[in-house]
């Protein structure tokens, strides 16, 4: 029960790595909300989970992309639990497309959600974490935001952005007791890259060093670890969790 007492706010819960996050906070003992945009069957079947196991847990709809949204989600949590110690910052989508065909609406969708959500949520936690002196933020970033894939230059983009904001921030708030640090997954078996996963295969595999496809507890865990007083002298850094993806070599 490493996070026992503490208050955490998860993006996109509903389904994937955030599901996984959402269990893994709750099993150490943290009080967990988290939002997602429209799967509320899901959402709402998590919290009962949840409850089922006596823990803390509630979900609402939120679009990461609205200042308003997350503004409003902040609020809620501190009426409810008084205080954010965790953000989570996890929602994200892919829209891939070469840019030669790439529309501006493909390009905002990306940017805004993966990169302005994090500007969204860190912006609405930062003055009551401040206030507190203590504060835990992981956003999700991807191996994408260093390793070329053609055909996911919005979501390349979004993601060095989110890379870049993590280090700025974690300097700007260190003095706060605030740590704000990034995960960068390889490739993991969600619906996000069922799409792939159909089209490539077995092959997939070969292209990873530890030949398995990462799982969202893989990445969960290491989020856990982010969030935990373990980690509190580690700020500013981006920690791979690919199976060796990146090391290339293969
Ligand atoms: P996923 O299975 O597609 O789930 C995405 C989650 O984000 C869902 O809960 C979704 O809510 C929520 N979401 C999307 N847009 C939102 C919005 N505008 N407002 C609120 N919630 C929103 O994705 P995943 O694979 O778990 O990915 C999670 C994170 O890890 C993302 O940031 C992704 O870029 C990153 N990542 C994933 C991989 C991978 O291999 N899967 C690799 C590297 C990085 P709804 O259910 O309501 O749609």
């Amino acid at each position: 029960m490493r996070l026992a007492g503490k208050v955490a706010l998860v993006t996109g819960g509903s389904r994937g790595i955030g599901r996984a996050i959402v269990v893994a906070l709750a099993r150490e003992g943290a009080k967990v909300a988290f939002c997602y945009r429209a799967s509320s069957e899901a959402a709402d079947a998590l919290v009962k989970e949840l409850e089922a196991g006596e823990h803390d847990a509630v979900a609402w709809q939120a679009d990461v992309a609205n200042k308003a949204d997350a503004d409003a989600v902040v609020a809620k949590l501190i009426e409810r639990w008084g205080k954010i110690d965790i953000l989570v910052n996890n929602a994200g989508v892919i829209r891939d497309g070469l840019l030669a065909t790439m529309g501006e609406e493909q390009w905002r969708e990306v940017i805004e959600t993966n990169l302005g959500g994090v500007y969204n949520f860190c912006q609405a936690v930062t003055r009551t974490m401040m206030s507190a002196r203590y504060g835990r933020i992981v956003n999700l970033s991807s191996v994408a935001a260093s390793k070329a894939n053609p055909g996911q230059a919005n979501y390349a983009a979004s993601k060095g952005g989110v890379e870049g904001f993590t280090r700025c921030i974690a300097s700007e708030l260190a003095r706060r007791g605030i740590t704000v640090n990034a995960v960068a997954p390889g490739f993991i078996e969600t619906d996000m890259t069922l799409a792939v996963r159909n089209a490539a295969g077995e092959e997939i595999k070969k292209r990873i060093p530890m030949r398995r496809i990462g799982q969202p507890e893989d990445i969960a865990r290491a989020v856990v670890f982010l969030a935990s007083d373990e980690a509190s002298y580690i700020t500013g850094q981006v920690l791979c969790v690919d199976g060796g993806l990146t090391l290339g070599g293969m």
